[in-house]
């Protein structure tokens, strides 16, 4: 069975990046649909840090029913973690921000494709979290939590044996 995603542009999004993103994604076997723009609300500004609360922004779209996935173009943090390139819940949405997948915040050539591959790739981990798979220590491994742009970029896009196997258990298809 095909998997829904739903995606909620949050604020400015690229219109290249969605279009890429929902090609990508069909390719991978997910039903994808990009609903109308949403405000980042207002509240998840942290004006001192100059970042984005991922938990507020969950938060508001938890309302929403299935896959969701909110898409934003400004900096998240969560917790006590200076920053985060998103954030899942098992059954719940997922928030993913682009502002560090693109080479220019390294001050590197602008680079289209290398940032859509890095989102691609945090997609997936978040509707492996939403669909309730763990994280994986291995690093080449999907499920991996990405800590910077270096984790996306040595992941292969694919998951590890063990998790493969779990998914299989799990009854989950991704
Ligand atoms: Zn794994």
């Amino acid at each position: 069975m095909k998997l829904e995603l739903d995606i909620i542009p949050l604020g400015e999004n690229n219109r290249d990046v969605m279009d890429a993103l929902k090609r990508d994604l069909k390719e991978k076997n997910f039903i994808v649909r990009i609903f109308g723009r949403m405000n980042i609300p207002k509240t998840s500004l942290n004006f001192y840090r100059k970042q984005y609360d991922a938990d507020v922004i969950v938060d508001t779209l938890r309302k929403m029913r299935g896959n969701v996935i909110g898409l934003t173009n400004v900096d998240l943090y969560a917790k006590s973690l200076n920053f985060v390139f998103s954030i899942a819940e098992y059954d719940g949405p997922s928030v993913v921000s682009t502002y560090r997948m693109n080479p220019t915040f390294y001050q590197e050539k602008p680079n289209f494709d290398v940032m859509v591959q890095r989102l691609v790739k945090e997609i997936l981990y978040c509707v492996g979290r939403m669909q309730g798979l763990n994280e994986c220590p291995h690093p080449k491994c999907l499920m991996h939590r990405s800590r910077s742009a270096g984790d996306l970029d040595f992941k292969n896009g694919n998951f590890c044996k063990e998790c493969e196997i779990n998914n299989t258990l799990k009854g989950i298809n991704l």
